[in-house]
């Protein structure tokens, strides 16, 4: 679950793009067309290409191209079709707080705080709304087990100095009459807001293309071109884009095939199963995002609610299980009985990016020309606009803020890769 440990064992997908209505996905997964209509050429040279087109990616570019960069992003699928479309789109740097990360609490903080300038940002340049909503989160307990373990989540909460209340069940249900009368007690963290990923994903590619990115959908990196020590570039489906910087945000696909030999990048696949509701005037819906144990559920302005999400330790097994869905379900009727009314309609599988520390990676990798953003395991949505500061600091002004020092690749211990490079190099030269 979203937030709190797996209660359930649970479970098995297709990717989000093969389950989304056709409505939805048509604007993302279109490429980005020349005016003659055919996909546009991949550019022989710029500033930076970044691999990978999900909210983090894109983000990056987004900022980058209104420093003044000229920038090309590669995605293999359709923009967001990683994670990224697969999100709840929570912003919650208080919920998802886990004890002992005061430096990351730091990073979402700022990047919580960052947000709504980069919503209105997003929507003024796109002209798409994105469905920011800044209702706030109530953590629930159903029951008296549940109410201990919530004083410790409140406990933790003051200590951090974060600004969230302690509620009984009468105030909980004020807040949210649908909710079961079980409900015993509340925290209402007014901070952590929502936004809707399908909104923000379409509204980051229109904001990009504005902005002049080369957005190649579609065209898989193949390789990284290496010359005299660095990363030169890409190599993609397409041609070869030569590159002063690469950007690698392929999510939780970043530790693949395309790192040269002896860098590892410790991120793997944490698997999520969600669905979606649809609530209409007779169910009711949610005024604010809902977290119990088991499930968040989030209410999005289109009438979907948002149940989600298991955590699952199964590499890329994308199957949706009715494991899964029950354990989804269940949760939820257990906190708010109107789902049993609604339509089910989507459920979809997604693949966090996880680093062995659940923390992101971002900046240098020790490699010349090969700047690194990935591990937003839970948090991609809430991290985007901070991450995007970051990268940009890196690549246009050459240092990392302050607020992201701790999230270099460099805190696992990195081996040197300078002899793999050479070969690499020799490698290419022989094929050229
Ligand atoms: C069920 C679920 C619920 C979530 N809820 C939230 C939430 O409420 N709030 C929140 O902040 N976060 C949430 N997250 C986490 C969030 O979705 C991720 O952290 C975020 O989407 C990661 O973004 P990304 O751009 O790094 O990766 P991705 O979105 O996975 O993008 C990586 C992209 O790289 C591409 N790629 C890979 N290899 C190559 C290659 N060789 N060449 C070209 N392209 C390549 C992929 O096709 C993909 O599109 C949730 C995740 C899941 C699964």
């Amino acid at each position: 679950m979203q937030g709190f440990p797996a209660t359930s064992e649970a479970f098995g997908a297709a990717p989000p793009a093969s389950v989304l209505p056709a409505s939805a996905m048509r604007t993302l997964a279109t490429p980005a067309p020349s005016p003659a209509g055919r996909p546009a050429a991949v550019p022989a040279a710029v500033d930076v290409a970044v691999v990978g087109a999900g909210v983090i990616g894109l983000s990056i570019a987004w900022r980058l191209a209104q420093r003044g960069l000229s920038v090309a992003v590669f995605d293999r699928a359709g923009a967001g079709a990683g994670a990224s479309l697969a999100a709840t789109g929570m912003l919650a740097a208080a919920a998802e707080h886990e004890p002992g990360d005061p430096e990351l609490l730091a990073l979402a903080l700022e990047s919580q705080r960052m947000w709504p300038a980069f919503g209105r940002a997003l929507e003024a340049q796109s002209g798409l709304s994105i469905d920011f909503r800044d209702s706030g989160t109530l953590v629930v307990a159903l029951g008296r087990d549940e109410v201990e373990r919530l004083r410790f989540r409140h406990d933790l909460h003051v200590r951090c100095g974060l600004a969230t209340s302690w509620l009984g069940g009468p105030q909980v249900r004020a807040m949210e009459p649908g909710l079961r009368p079980s409900v015993a007690a509340g925290l209402f963290c007014p901070d952590d807001h929502q936004v809707d990923p399908r909104l923000v994903m379409t509204a980051l590619r229109d904001a990009v293309l504005a902005s002049g990115v080369g957005l190649f959908e579609h065209c898989a990196v193949e390789a990284l071109d290496f010359a005299g020590g660095r990363v030169c570039g890409v190599e993609t489906a397409a041609g070869r884009c030569r590159a002063a910087t690469v950007v690698l945000a392929a999510g939780a696909w970043t530790a693949g095939n395309l790192l040269p030999a002896g860098l590892v990048v410790p991120v793997r696949p944490l698997k999520g199963q969600a669905l979606a509701l649809t609530a209409t005037a007779e169910t009711g819906t949610l005024s604010h995002i809902v977290w119990t144990e088991q499930v968040h559920l989030a209410a999005k302005g289109d009438g979907r609610l948002i149940v989600g999400a298991t955590v699952e330790e199964r590499g890329f097994d994308a199957a949706v299980t009715a494991g899964g869905l029950y354990a989804l379900l269940e949760g939820a009727r257990r906190a708010f009985p109107a789902i049993e009314e609604m339509a089910v309609e989507a459920v979809w599988t997604g693949f966090r990016p996880s680093s062995i520390d659940d923390a992101p990676i971002l900046g240098a990798t020790g490699v010349d020309g090969l700047v690194i953003a990935t591990g937003h395991h839970r948090n991609g949505y809430l991290l985007a606009p901070v991450t995007a500061l970051a990268i940009e600091a890196l690549v246009a002004d050459g240092k990392v803020p302050a607020v992201a020092h701790a999230f270099g690749l460099d805190r696992f211990g990195g081996p040197a890769v300078d002899r793999e490079i050479e070969n690499v190099e020799l490698e290419n030269a022989g094929l050229e």
